[in-house]
């Protein structure tokens, strides 16, 4: 079949769009290692893609599986791999295998038909739900991925052109469907009637690998953002993540009036580990630390190393007696968790200060308070937890106006 000459030009803009793309995420894969797995998945979809387009050019009168149905497989194929660099990149659960057995079902599907024009109507049906579904399920992913980063309108915003495409050829499959006359206009890329379907396909095959590069640059910010905000060794918040958590808690506090407390504790003789032991020991110990008392914790509360072995758990909505009682659970959880190391059984203990909010308190006067608090249960002989001692006047519970 001859190719109409316009239709020409835009399957090679195509062409061209997927190939320097494929390039493009090669070269983010290998050197430059920003997203290997997930760039390598988005590189090797535009080359499928590329291929399979180039293969439905060559369409012609006679039947041939490769151009009908390879082509079609390998750009289906470029589909589902564009889904799984995305799961990929924002660590969600891989939907591989059932995409690929979803893939297999259109391609048995497709031998039902023969592989030539005859067929293209019933085969472009196929083609469109297998395209519409991987395009919808990707729009659901990216929500799902952007939602923590962006807010939700925003996300929706850029996650549109990804759901245009399902919604696209989910109208392509029931046009076919309802109406095979106009075959001519969506099943073939070849005629001068496929024009418009060519010029959306430019456009969308540009907007997806622009949305692709968005995402590997959004999760590259996350990236860097955990690095700033967690503690390298535990994973836990540092420092100064909790301080301005805790800042916005306390201001929650001021306005609303709903008491938050803070448990703080050191690990007991942590130093004669490391002498003992070693420091690698002492490491694993802080790391274990850290895993007891998060199985301890609510998914509301902030856990955060301080520095050395001093950690901090901040507990919204929390008033003293609670308090205490969580950090009893919390010295039971450490006391039944000595390590393993090498064959030794290393005890874990800690001593604990509790605070709860009070009127007149800043952060750093309840992180005052509940340092003092935990000094006072080391010099009573560790492994306890002692509450802070405030003047009488101050021991309610209300924020200053
Ligand atoms: P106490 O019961 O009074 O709290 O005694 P301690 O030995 O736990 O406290 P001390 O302050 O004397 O020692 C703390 C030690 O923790 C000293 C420091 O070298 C060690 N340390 C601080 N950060 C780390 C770390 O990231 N890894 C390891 N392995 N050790 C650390
Ligand atoms: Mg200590
Ligand atoms: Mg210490």
């Amino acid at each position: 079949m001859n190719i109409d000459p316009i239709a020409e030009l835009l399957v090679l803009f195509i062409c061209l769009l997927a190939s320097t793309s494929t390039l493009a995420w090669g070269l983010m894969a290998y050197p430059l290692r920003i997203a290997p797995r997930a760039s390598t998945y988005f590189s090797l979809a535009n080359l499928l893609i590329l291929t399979g387009v180039l293969l439905t050019t060559l369409r012609d009168q006679t039947p041939s599986y490769l151009y009908w149905l390879g082509a079609d497989m390998l750009l289906l194929l470029g589909f589902v791999l564009l889904r799984s660099g995305t799961q990929r990149l924002f660590r969600l659960s891989s939907s591989i295998k059932i995409d690929l057995a979803l893939l297999l079902l259109t391609g048995l599907s497709m031998l039902t038909q023969p592989p030539s024009i005859a067929a293209s109507d019933t085969l472009g049906i196929f083609f469109s739900f297998m395209a519409a579904s991987t395009f919808l399920l990707m729009a659901k992913d990216n929500l799902v991925a952007l939602e923590h980063t962006v807010k939700r309108p925003i996300a929706v915003i850029l996650l549109s052109p990804i759901a245009l495409m399902g919604v696209i050829f989910g109208l392509r499959a029931l046009l076919l469907l309802i109406e095979p006359a106009l075959k001519s206009h969506l099943a073939s890329i070849q005629s001068a009637d496929a024009i418009p379907m060519l010029w959306l396909y430019v456009v969308m095959t540009l907007w997806i690998n622009v949305i692709m590069m968005g995402n590997a640059l959004t999760r590259l910010v996350q990236k860097m953002r955990q690095q700033a905000d967690r503690d390298y060794l535990t994973g836990l918040w540092n420092r100064r993540a909790m301080q301005q958590q805790l800042e916005q808690l306390h201001q929650r506090w001021l306005r609303d009036g709903q008491a938050y407390s803070l448990i703080l504790f050191d690990l007991d003789f942590f130093k004669q580990i490391n002498d003992k032991f070693g420091h690698s020991a002492g490491d694993a110990v802080l790391v274990k630390t850290a895993q007891q008392i998060g199985k301890v914790t609510r998914a509301m509360d902030i856990f955060c190393r301080l520095g050395g072995e001093e950690f901090l758990l901040v507990l919204p909505g929390t008033d003293g007696e609670v308090a205490e009682i969580i950090a009893q659970k919390l010295q039971q959880a450490l006391r039944q968790s000595s390590l393993n190391w090498q064959g030794s059984l290393i005890p874990i203990s800690a001593s604990f200060g509790i605070v709860t909010t009070a009127t007149g308190d800043t952060p750093d006067s309840l992180l005052a308070l509940a340092d003092k608090a935990m000094y006072r249960a080391k010099e009573t002989g560790r492994d306890r937890c002692c509450t802070a001692e405030r003047r009488l006047e101050q021991a309610q519970a209300t924020p200053s106006q």
